[in-house]
């Protein structure tokens, strides 16, 4: 069917999702392509959305003015500085909606999140991939330099999704300093619970940085992606702006009441993400036993650049009942249960054993 839509919808690839998982011969099978939480959710934050879809018939309320002061208290900033919206998705998507158009660009490094591309191309914008540095950092300098007047948003990921590196505070301050103050930065902190070292929080650099945007989510420490929340901290006016770009009534009520109560344990929401960093630094030591290459990552999984074997490893995972995420360069594997990290390192083995993988665990940073 023809019908007249926009030039840069025909130019805006969809966006291609994680696999499901799909049993073996009567084995459980693990998805770990999507960095959803594998643990079960709390149960105070269950209970709070289920009471709360006895009043489904109500709209949530537009300005999540509950959530807001409870977040602004929690971050130690203004309620006017704060943005909620259906998922980090929808809050990312406002801040290139009120920026980017067509003859200007959109600067994030490259790998990182698959969604920064559509979401530059749907505005008619031009994607700027700065490839990451062989150690797998921001290449700051690149980005810097890849700034011009065409610029209108630059993306830091941070830790970086696939790649795991975090930004740290030193070089963000020395990069800042060379971006025009008229230039939107986005720090998506989507995995910030499960960094242990080497990043920091956004949220602190706000101060001094009026043209910074923090974006966070519920969606991957808090257990709640399904729910759909996720959160912007920047100036006011940057806030206000967003406002015009988010769709009213789009953070349900069964998803406001869960975010709050998942806010108030937001200490036992740390231990569980702790725990899962150590997860994951087991698996990361145990893998570069085994001798494949891993990057250092303070998110919520890990990251084998394998190149032209990740397609082998993405099969032989899907063989034993695993999902994990192939993407350019590599595959992204989320943290699980033991058992999915046992097949997942028994996968390792077997590609080792193969010969494949040889000679290559050298990649990431050192150790
Ligand atoms: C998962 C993710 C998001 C968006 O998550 P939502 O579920 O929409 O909150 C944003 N940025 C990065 C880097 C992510 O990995």
């Amino acid at each position: 069917m023809e019908f007249r839509v926009r030039s840069a919808v025909a130019d805006t690839p969809a966006y291609v999702p994680g696999k499901p998982a799909a049993p073996v011969a009567g084995q459980k099978a693990y998805k770990l392509s999507s960095n959803e939480h594998f643990m079960s959710p709390l149960p105070a934050v269950v209970e709070a959305a289920a009471k709360s879809l006895e009043t489904m018939n109500l709209y949530g309320d537009p300005g999540v003015f509950d959530l807001t002061e409870e977040m602004a208290q929690h971050l130690s900033v203004e309620t006017n500085q704060l943005v909620f919206g259906a998922g980090a998705s929808e809050i990312l998507a406002a801040l290139f909606h009120i920026t980017a158009e067509p003859g200007t660009e959109v600067v994030f490094p490259w790998p990182s999140f698959e969604m920064y591309v559509p979401l530059t191309l749907l505005e008619g914008a031009t994607p700027v991939k700065v490839p990451l540095r062989e150690d797998l950092g921001h290449d700051l300098d690149a980005m810097a330099e890849a700034i011009n007047d065409r610029t209108r948003l630059v993306i830091l990921c941070s830790p970086n999704n696939p790649t795991g590196g975090p930004v740290g505070r030193e070089e963000f301050e020395e990069f800042m300093a060379k971006v025009p103050h008229d230039v939107l930065v986005v720090l998506d902190q989507a995995y910030f619970e499960y960094m242990v070292e080497g990043g920091f929080d956004g949220v602190d650099a706000l101060p001094s940085h009026p043209n910074l945007v923090v974006v966070r989510t519920f969606s991957k420490a808090h257990g709640m992606a399904g729910l759909r929340v996720g959160w912007a901290v920047a100036h006011p006016d940057v806030i206000s702006a967003m406002r015009t770009a988010i769709m009213p009534f789009s953070v349900s009520r069964v998803a406001q009441a869960a975010a709050s109560a998942s806010l108030r344990l937001a200490s036992d929401v740390d231990v569980r993400a702790k725990e899962i960093a150590r997860i994951r630094d087991d698996m990361q030591a145990r893998l570069r036993e085994i001798g494949v290459p891993v990057a250092d990552s303070q998110g919520g999984f890990l990251w084998l650049p394998l190149e032209d074997k990740a397609e082998e490893f993405e099969r032989a995972c899907r063989d034993v009942g695993v999902a994990v995420r192939q993407l350019t360069g590599g595959v992204r594997v989320s943290i699980g249960e033991e058992e999915a990290m046992d097949r997942v390192a028994h996968v390792a083995s077997e590609l080792v054993a193969r010969g494949h993988a040889s000679g290559a665990t050298t990649s990431g940073q050192e150790s």
